[in-house]
């Protein structure tokens, strides 16, 4: 059977141009390639659990407004749900629906032993209190109650969620919970502060898994990434993290958009200077050694690399075109829908896909998900070459499976993915 974004089977009411439904032509298009048992490809194309909690939460002028929060759990064969929890006014069950299903294919590709899950609150954080942030968060975490836990099912930040928010989590979830539990269960979420028992470069892991993911990329194509260009949007722990990472290699960062804008210096920007301005002023617009440019001329700058690290559904039918880099690696989740990969495709751009450019955030939650458990704490270093070798070893079997299925990357990424999770379904079989 096939999972079809159309068909009422498995992808109940997600029309074509949803995001859930890129991930099923994503997935029908390395199924079918890869000829994936057709039994393990119902079960994939679904999800296991949806929930969604509507809550009331006190403003601070004493007002009480509802809330609408999700936490789909797409699949857990490989061990508990694991992802992020994103806080934005376009959360929809769509979105949430598609994001669970890449931290799927993300664990099954780093060979990590988790499973999917993604969850968030449809609002904009900005036009709160942060008073008024915690007790949202607050309510959301006791709204879901056990339905997220240390070895069930594991939040981490995402969009517009820091380590802030996961010590709120963290501290509502065990406060609920019976004393003699409390201690066992902080590794409820990960990417909490490090005092907190988060992990040593959890915090740059998302950024420092793409500049491995690129390192890796220009090794293959002889390709020195001192003087390089690279043009990133979003500015946020993703993009701001890489942009500074990749600067040591001695690239340049010519230009950066933003929610608040674009702007772009052909001398290059200075990563660190901006994520001091970001901190001040709320996003890149107003920094003093760039021009602002539009959106349009943006996406039109011819550079070396170019890293979208903000949202979905940027590389279009419709951008695809007016790019002019070598090489796109996929910060964001989704950055690309299917029609901006065949574009991409045709004019010899290369990709290096979501599902494993930014794979080193999922894989240093593991990290610290495993220090929590073992009461340990590991050095800088220990985690960083850890992450090395996970990133290399996966980008190892994606280049692998696209030259033995002469196939695109995302494709090949989705046939490594699934060739394991098709692997541990044949030998656990199914109950009863
Ligand atoms: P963040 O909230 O820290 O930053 C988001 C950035 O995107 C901000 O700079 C914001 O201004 C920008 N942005 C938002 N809307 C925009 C728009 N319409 N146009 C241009 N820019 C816009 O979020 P993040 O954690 O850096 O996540 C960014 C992306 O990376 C998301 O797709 C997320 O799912 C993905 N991701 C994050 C992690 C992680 O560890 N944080 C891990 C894997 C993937």
């Amino acid at each position: 059977m096939t999972i079809r974004a159309s068909s009422t089977k498995g992808i109940e009411g997600a029309p074509q141009a949803s995001l859930y439904g890129s991930v099923a032509r994503q997935f029908d298009k390395a199924a079918d390639l890869m000829g994936l048992d057709d039994s393990i490809r119902n079960t994939l194309s679904m999800t296991s659990n949806e929930i969604i909690v509507h809550f009331p939460v006190r403003m601070d002028d004493g007002h009480i407004e509802m809330f609408t929060g999700y936490r789909v759990q797409h699949n857990d064969v490989l061990g508990p749900y694991k992802g992020g929890l994103r806080y934005h006014p376009q959360v929809s069950i769509d979105e949430v629906r598609a994001l669970a299903t890449w931290m799927t294919w993300k664990g099954a590709i780093t060979d990590i032993p988790f499973g999917g899950a993604k969850g968030g609150i449809q609002f904009d954080p900005a036009n709160y209190s942060q008073r008024e942030v915690e007790r949202i968060t607050r309510r959301f975490t006791f709204a879901l109650g056990n339905n997220i836990g240390p070895e069930y099912d594991i939040p981490a930040p995402d969009v517009n969620t820091n380590a802030q928010i996961m010590a709120w989590v963290l501290d509502t979830y065990v406060s609920t919970m019976p004393p003699h539990e409390r201690q066992a269960c902080t590794h409820v979420v990960t990417g909490k502060p490090v005092e907190l028992g988060g992990s040593l470069g959890r915090d740059k892991a998302t950024g420092q898994g793409v500049v491995f993911n690129i390192l890796e990329w220009a090794k293959d194509n002889d390709f020195s990434l001192n003087g390089a260009t690279y043009i990133v949007q979003g500015f946020g722990n993703v993009g701001s993290w890489t942009s500074r990472l990749l600067r040591r290699f001695g690239a340049k960062l010519l230009a950066v958009e933003d929610v608040t804008g674009a702007i772009v210096n052909p001398d290059g920007i200075e990563p660190g200077e901006l994520v001091s301005h970001v901190a001040g002023a709320g996003g890149v617009r107003g920094f003093d050694t760039a021009e602002p440019i539009s959106r349009e001329d943006f996406l039109a700058i011819k550079a070396d690399i170019f890293i979208p690290a903000a949202l979905e559904n940027q590389i279009t039918a419709e951008t695809a075109p007016r790019l002019n880099v070598r090489l796109v690696a996929e910060g964001a989740n989704g950055p690309t829908d299917p029609d901006g990969d065949v574009l991409l495709k045709e004019r010899d751009i290369d990709l290096i896909p979501d599902i494993l450019c930014n794979s080193g955030g999922v894989i240093v939650s593991y990290y610290e998900w495993l220090q929590n458990k073992r009461s340990e704490f590991w050095e800088l270093d220990e985690v960083d070459k850890k992450l090395s070798r996970r990133i290399s070893s996966a980008y190892a079997k994606v280049r692998e499976a696209a030259a033995s299925h002469d196939t695109d990357w995302r494709t090949a990424a989705y046939i490594v993915a699934l060739t394991r999770l098709e692997k541990v379904y044949n030998e656990r079989g199914l109950f009863p």
